[in-house]
């Protein structure tokens, strides 16, 4: 076994506390990966608060993992010591459903093993990422360019995979008006991505200080979403809204801000299901989609596009001890624009 020292919630809400545990040993398959930086999702959020259910404590949160390979099992092909390398949001899936045969091991029909808060195929819990440490099968691990600023990577693993899909998915790029509802680590990295495939970019926001930022990211025009004139301007004008809120709110409000056609993509998880009426949706044709992630294969094809066009994640780095009052501060959407854990810290 590997002794590895993390940060885990003991229990449900509590605050997160150093704690040890031990990981597998390095299989003939597996990577050994020494993590240098993870990033905070708002999804580890909603876990350690237990907002979803059925958490799995003591939990190490933590699936926007980046490191350097320090041990390769016998079998390893895709990786050699010393390599970087990162793990997003699973890191097992059954390998044989058509979705896995697909390269959609997120939509895996058994269900996709979470790197934190799931159950390997033992039944044993999965740790995440922040840790000192990780062994992981080298199917579900990727390879990470050296020339990227590897704090800002991080998030890449799950921030930008889960834009990144739904804009491939969507062919979203120019000729659309698109929409990017909440700029934080999801939004941001919206903005990045769909600004780079040429669409015309609105960032729909509560927070009227982040209008700069806004541009800075190169998001096109900026509506604040408390402000009535705004808003009515902004009616049926998107052809997409990239929708990564993460507490409840108004989705009908939003709806009416689609074009004949639209379509609202749920990418935020609120633990409160929303009220949806018809009108705002028939009246227009609209419809409302949901994306999780994306695969190993998409995950590698978008750290190889940011690494080509120099696309990264804006980071606050912080030490591990902060990380109470980051979550804190990510609730009240004071993230600019994601916070990353420098595992050195531990
Ligand atoms: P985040 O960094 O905290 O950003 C969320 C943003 O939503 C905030 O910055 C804020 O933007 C806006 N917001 C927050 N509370 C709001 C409220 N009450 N009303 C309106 N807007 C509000 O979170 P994140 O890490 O980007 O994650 C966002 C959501 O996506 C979470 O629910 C997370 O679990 C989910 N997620 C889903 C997937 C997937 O595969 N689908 C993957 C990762 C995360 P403004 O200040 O601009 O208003
Ligand atoms: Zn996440
Ligand atoms: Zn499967």
């Amino acid at each position: 076994m590997i002794a590895a020292k993390a940060y885990a919630a003991p229990k449900a809400h509590a605050n997160l506390e150093p704690f040890k545990f031990d990981r597998r040993e390095v299989g003939p398959k597996d990577v050994l990966i020494e993590i240098a930086y993870c990033g905070v999702c708002h999804s580890d959020i909603h876990q350690v608060r237990d907002e979803w259910g059925h958490g799995i404590f003591p939990m190490v949160p933590g699936h926007e993992i980046v490191g350097r390979i320090t041990k390769v099992g016998a079998e390893v092909t895709k990786f050699k010591v010393g390599d970087l390398a990162g793990v997003g949001c699973f890191v097992d899936s059954c390998r044989h459903c058509p979705n896995c045969l697909a390269g959609e091991e997120q939509y895996c029909d058994v269900g996709m093993i979470g790197t934190y808060n799931g159950r390997d195929k033992e039944g044993n819990p999965t740790y995440g990422g922040y840790s000192n440490q990780i062994v992981v099968d080298e199917q579900y691990t990727l390879r990470i360019s050296e020339k990227l600023p590897l704090a800002g990577v991080a998030p890449l693993l799950c921030a930008g995979i889960t834009t990144y899909s739904p804009i491939m998915h969507w062919k979203i790029g120019k000729g659309h008006k698109v929409a990017v509802l909440g700029l934080g680590g999801l939004g941001h990295m919206a903005v990045k991505l769909a600004v780079s495939k040429g669409a015309d970019v609105t960032v729909l926001s509560t927070s009227p200080n982040k209008k700069a930022d806004a541009e800075k990211l190169g998001a096109h025009h900026f509506v604040v979403t408390s402000d009535e004139e705004q808003v009515k301007s902004a009616a049926g004008s998107f052809d997409f809204i990239i929708n990564t809120i993460s507490a409840q709110h108004e989705y009908n409000f939003y709806l009416q801000m689609l074009k004949v056609n639209g379509t609202m993509i749920l990418l935020g998880v609120p633990p409160e299901s929303p009220t949806l009426a018809a009108f705002p949706l028939i009246g227009r044709r609209r419809s409302i989609a949901g994306s999780l992630i994306g695969g190993i294969a998409e995950t590698q094809e978008m750290l190889d596009y940011c690494a080509e066009h120099n696309i990264v994640s804006d980071v606050e780095v912080i030490p591990i001890d902060y990380i109470d009052t980051a979550y804190d501060r990510m609730i009240k959407g004071d993230v600019r624009y994601r916070f990353v854990i420098d595992m050195a810290t531990i």
